[in-house]
């Protein structure tokens, strides 16, 4: 059969979904979008902005540093209205991060990160608030990304490519019968009805509620919300991101975002991803970590402080989430009774193209249909596109 034959209804439209329905459509197929609140309002709307260069994953976490590495330049080509192409430094601040410096190099090389050494000197000149603490600094292809626009981008083309978007929809069944899916029950937001949309392949890329759209139709999925604090101030204070040279830590992060920085972030398991108390330490800990890359942090009251939770894969429910890998996984629910029905999850935002390519082969090996995935060769639309 054609792939325009076949109907897909993608749960979710952060990163994940977004991109999803983009390869999808791409490759044929008839897509349908369904978002409970706006593009972008979950997770992916309220994350650090960061462009991983994957050098942050590079000693403890090298498959998801490679992804992160592989992922930024296809994005580069893709998407460049969505991103700021500013670079990163790494920064050591104590003897500890200097010592590090040696074993991040070499991590960085072994997953093809380029990561060179610049002098403190030449970093002070062109990061003017960087403490005059630092010891060493490592220049790594980071850069900004826009989340709103990332999302838009991705289903701009995806609309272009006959997909529909259903905002302020919220999936409150998935209807199967005979071991298979059959489509979801959807209740509108603002119109308050509520409808079955059939379908014969569902996509579940309900970020940190995965766990819980997979529970509709019976399903698990090993999905672990692991929240983390964002504060934001309203200066830009560094041109560049700048981290801690170090294993993955709170608040050792400070991202340009516009004309704001943002400090993060923090990392515990939560319960409920809709229900996220900040614990009350948290956000001095982003200033005082912070502050010891770019001291005039201190100066700036919070422009804003929110949590998300980072959909990650584990079976563990571990206290603080950080060993973690930040790579991701798709579940093919056929091995829970379910044909029909597959979850994405894990990942960064950096990585969304990647695992929509991932589960579109899976879905598109289960339907029959053997259309490529083009997405590291297509560039995105226009976000302004998602409009038109
Ligand atoms: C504090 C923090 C900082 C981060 N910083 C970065 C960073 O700098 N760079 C980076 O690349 N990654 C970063 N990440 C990771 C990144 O944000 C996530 O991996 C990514 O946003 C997950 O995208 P998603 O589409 O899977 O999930 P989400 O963005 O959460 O999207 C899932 C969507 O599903 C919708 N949904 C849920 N249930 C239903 C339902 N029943 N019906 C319909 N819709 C539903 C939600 O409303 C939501 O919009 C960070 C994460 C956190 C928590």
């Amino acid at each position: 059969m054609s792939a325009s034959a076949f109907h897909a209804v993608v749960i979710g439209a952060g990163s994940t979904g977004a991109a999803t329905a983009h390869d999808l459509a791409l490759r044929g197929l008839h897509v349908t979008v369904i978002e409970r609140g706006e593009v972008a309002s979950g997770t992916t709307g309220r994350n650090h902005c960061l462009l991983h260069s994957g050098a942050r994953y590079a000693v403890n976490d090298p498959v998801s540093a490679k992804e992160c590495i592989e992922e930024n330049l296809i994005l580069r080509q893709i998407m460049p209205e969505a991103l700021e192409l500013n670079g990163g430094f790494m920064v050591a601040v104590d003897e500890e991060d200097e010592v590090f410096k040696e074993t991040f190099l070499e991590a960085c090389a072994r997953v093809g990160i380029p990561a060179q050494e610049i002098p403190v000197r030449e970093a002070c000149a062109l990061e003017p608030h960087l403490s005059p603490d630092v010891r060493a600094v490592v220049c790594v292809p980071d850069g900004v990304f826009e989340p709103f626009r990332f999302c838009l981008s991705f289903l701009a083309t995806a609309k272009a490519n006959g997909a529909r978007v259903r905002t302020h929809c919220e999936v409150i069944g998935i209807d199967t019968a005979a071991g298979a899916v059959q489509g979801v029950v959807v209740r509108d937001r603002r119109k308050g009805c509520v409808e079955r949309i059939a379908a014969d392949v569902v996509i579940n890329a309900a970020g940190p509620w995965a766990g819980q759209v997979a529970q509709l139709a019976g399903c698990d999925v090993p999905v672990v919300p692991v929240a983390g604090v964002m504060v934001s101030v309203p200066r830009r204070l560094n041109r560049r991101v700048i981290h801690r040279l170090h294993l993955p830590g709170d608040g050792d992060i400070l991202v340009p975002q516009r004309l704001t920085s943002l400090l993060g972030t923090s990392s515990w398991t939560v319960a409920n991803p809709d229900a996220i108390d900040i614990p009350a330490d948290h956000v001095q800990r982003m200033y005082e970590q912070t502050a010891r890359m770019v001291p005039a942090v201190r100066h700036w009251q919070p422009r804003g402080v929110w949590a998300a939770a980072r959909p990650l894969i584990g079976s563990a429910k571990l206290a603080d989430g950080r060993s973690l890998s930040r790579t991701f996984a798709a579940f093919d629910h056929a091995r829970d009774g379910v044909e029909g029905f597959v979850t994405i999850s894990g990942g960064k935002t950096v990585t969304a193209r990647a695992m929509a390519e991932k589960v579109s082969d899976l879905v598109c090996h289960k339907l029959g249909v053997t259309a490529p995935c083009r997405t590291r060769q297509v560039r995105l639309c226009s976000h302004r596109a998602y409009y038109d």
